[in-house]
């Protein structure tokens, strides 16, 4: 019974000591399993932010950073489709926004690649100490975009032969690149995307002054890819890495 009351006494001031060490000894492992999970998660998200940053150097050499199941395709290719060349949709993230344009209540904000942005700005404001008023209307476009473009056309022009004239097939749109840009006079909405474009006081500058600022139109008169007269589609070839990308339609 004296054993039994001492150890009793003895069990009473230990027992939540020892209660007390565990708990925090599981506490402290949890923490710290918690800490390595944060970390790894942060460390794996770092990863993933530094692959997804823009490389915006200009490189002749075709780049090889994108999403693996781009990597697989070279960055130019002479494959063609009714004209048009096959292009790696580019990411729009990396981008700069050149401008909006609304049609109705639809408005939607037009990106470039950086270099093609910057020289566009500058061939803007040329223009407009000219007193001519350029604005863009269709830059970056998805492969998806394309698609939805493509069946509109498609149900307009009655073929897929017909609308291949007009839009590129999904895959083979210039604009998926970021480096074309499709342009319109400001002074002259009804002729956005028309070929009275070419009738507008906005094409005949770009004729004589968009070389300056590395634009070239992409589908002039009879041209080479069979693709019907675009006045209002301009391609960048200002820098190696865009022009690069151009090589085949040159
Ligand atoms: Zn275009």
């Amino acid at each position: 019974m004296k054993f039994l009351n001492r150890l009793w006494s003895w069990l009473r001031f230990v027992l939540p000591v020892i209660l007390i060490t565990f708990g925090i000894i599981l506490n402290g492992h949890t923490i710290v399993k918690f800490i390595k999970q944060k970390s790894s998660i942060i460390h794996n998200s770092s990863i993933s932010t530094i692959s997804q940053q823009p490389n915006n150097v200009p490189s002749p050499i075709p780049s090889t950073t994108n999403s693996l199941s781009i990597s697989t395709l070279p960055e130019t290719s002479n494959e063609s489709k009714f004209g048009h060349f096959r292009y790696i949709e580019s990411r729009p993230e990396q981008m700069m926004i050149i401008g909006s344009y609304a049609k109705g209540e639809n408005q939607r904000f037009e990106k470039l690649e950086s270099e093609a942005a910057l020289a566009l700005m500058k061939l803007i404001n040329a223009a407009r100490d000219d007193g001519v008023w350029i604005i863009p209307v269709s830059g970056f476009r998805s492969v998806t975009a394309q698609e939805e473009l493509l069946q509109k056309q498609i149900q307009k022009q009655g073929s897929p032969e017909a609308a291949a004239k007009i839009s590129a097939p999904p895959g083979y749109s210039e604009h998926h690149t970021g480096y074309a840009i499709d342009l319109a006079d400001g002074n002259l909405p009804t002729q956005d995307l028309t070929n009275k474009f070419a009738e507008t006081r906005a094409f005949s500058w770009l004729n004589l002054h968009a070389k300056e600022f590395g634009f070239e139109l992409s589908f002039p008169k009879n041209n080479s890819q069979g693709v019907s007269y675009e006045p209002w589609h301009w391609r960048f070839i200002g820098s190696s890495h865009s022009a690069a990308i151009f090589v085949h339609n040159r």
